[in-house]
């Protein structure tokens, strides 16, 4: 049994999404173009999981059908289901899948009140065991992304929040621990409670099955209703290892997104990068790189004679309460901080080798975060510190 497309889209994300939207715009033909996708939903906006979904129509949709194994020579991928799709052009879209707790010896993380958070299904799950511990406790474990935004959302919906994760501040690998402050003292006026620098070591169950504790490495334990845990994701790279070239934690790809094998591509979060303004090899894990490096890749393999290297900006954000900041480029180097951090508008550069390499803004206009995004693709040469931190924000504004 199989079947046979010019190009399959191997995922079914916001990278696949935006990698089909691209095919369409630029013109294929019905049948020619397949995602194959684990989830039973077409590709959606992740960050809202908002069903928001992105697929336009004229392409083969395979869904609730993963992929066993691939061969890059042959070029077929295997399903679960026992068919072999072939292609002339592969797209990876894989993503990443959350760590387990599992990974750090931890057990009990399939407890029913037990969440984590990657997909429509691990939303769903959650809303629900949310709505079933009204006014309860809810410990969440790790202080990134998913911590930060799920705390808030625990907070707003009325449940006890403890936070609890190993390093000295929140979201350690982007925030300097003054613009960490600023964002734990804002979410403990809302209620929620840090315990930092431990981890969790066990759940107590009940004979339910469902956790009713959560104990620590520090010797105490918190009562729990339910435990929400975002502890980090690892890039699914695992059908190509040993067929293609993997490089910090992702498949490498060149500035077309073209792997070690030329018919393969990826994009998004399992794609490892170059990022031509640190002249270094990324991987990185946010949606705005998931959409601008699939559309690339489209674009390389439509039109190759047309688009050159792929030259991206790094772009994070978050929203959180009626909280919002965006960072553009690195965190290397020495922080300057700028603003005013007992009110609303605050923020930072980053200056690496007498360069400004980065710009963090909480609290910006849409103006003021262009002005921060096109100053740190200026990589202006910065010989004065002290200049840079009068100016501040300004800097940017007249960069
Ligand atoms: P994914 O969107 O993870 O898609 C991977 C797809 O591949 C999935 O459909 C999966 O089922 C499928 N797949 C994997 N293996 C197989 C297989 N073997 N066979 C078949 N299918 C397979 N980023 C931001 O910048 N800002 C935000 O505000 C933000 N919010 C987020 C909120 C949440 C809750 C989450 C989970 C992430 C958030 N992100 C955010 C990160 C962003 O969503 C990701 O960077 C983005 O989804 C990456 O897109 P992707 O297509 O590479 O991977
Ligand atoms: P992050 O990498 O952002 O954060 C993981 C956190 O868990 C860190 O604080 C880490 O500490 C901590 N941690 C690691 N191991 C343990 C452990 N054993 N026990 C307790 N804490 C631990 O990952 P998330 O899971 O928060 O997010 C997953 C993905 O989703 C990321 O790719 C992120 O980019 C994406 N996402 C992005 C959003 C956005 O851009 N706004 C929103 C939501 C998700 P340490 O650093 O010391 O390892």
């Amino acid at each position: 049994m199989g079947r046979a497309f010019v190009y399959v889209i191997l995922g079914g994300g916001v990278a696949a999404g935006y990698a089909a939207q691209e095919f369409v715009k630029r013109g294929v033909s019905h049948g020619e173009l397949c995602i194959i996708s684990e989830e039973p939903v077409a590709p959606y906006e992740r960050p809202a999981l908002s069903k928001g979904f992105l697929l336009p129509e004229g392409i083969e949709l395979i869904l609730g059908t993963r992929v066993k194994s691939a061969d890059v020579r042959r070029k077929t991928l295997l399903t679960v289901t026992g068919e072999t799709i072939s292609y002339k052009i592969l797209i990876v879209a894989t993503g990443a899948r959350a760590l387990k707790l599992e990974e750090f010896g931890v057990t009990g993380s399939d407890a029913e009140n037990v969440c984590y958070l990657r997909d429509l299904a691990d939303a769903t799950r959650l809303v629900s065991v949310m709505q079933s511990c009204k006014d309860g406790n809810a410990v969440v474990i790790g202080g990134g992304y998913i911590g930060m935004e799920c705390a808030a959302s625990l907070v707003i919906n009325k449940i006890n929040v403890t936070m609890v994760f190993p390093e000295a501040h929140c979201m350690g690998r982007l925030f300097s621990p003054k613009i960490a402050s600023y964002y734990e003292e804002f979410y403990k006026s809302k209620g929620v409670k840090f315990i930092k620098g431990t981890v969790l070591t066990s759940f107590d169950l009940n004979s339910d099955g469902k956790v009713t504790a959560v104990s620590l490495r520090d010797g105490s334990k918190l009562p729990a209703d339910m435990v929400v845990i975002g502890i980090g994701i690892r890039a699914n790279t695992s059908l190509f290892e040993g067929q293609l070239t993997l490089e910090k934690g992702g498949i490498k790809v060149n500035g077309k997104m073209q792997s070690s094998n030329t018919s393969v591509y990826a994009v998004g979060d399992v794609a490892a990068f170059p990022v031509k303004m640190f002249a270094e090899t990324r991987r990185l894990e946010h949606v705005d790189s998931a959409r601008k490096s699939a559309r690339h890749a489209v674009a390389a393999i439509m039109e190759p004679e047309k688009t050159g290297e792929f030259d991206y900006l790094p772009f994070f954000y978050s929203r959180v309460f009626t909280l919002s900041w965006q960072f553009y480029g690195d965190n290397a180097g020495e922080v300057i901080h700028f603003g005013d951090f007992s009110g609303k508008t605050f923020g930072a550069y980053w200056i690496n080798k007498g360069h400004l390499v980065g710009s963090f803004l909480e609290g910006g206009t849409k103006e003021q975060y262009e002005g921060i995004a096109k100053a740190t693709r200026l990589k202006p040469a910065i010989e004065d510190l002290g200049e840079l931190e009068r100016q501040g924000l300004g800097f940017a504004l007249t960069a």
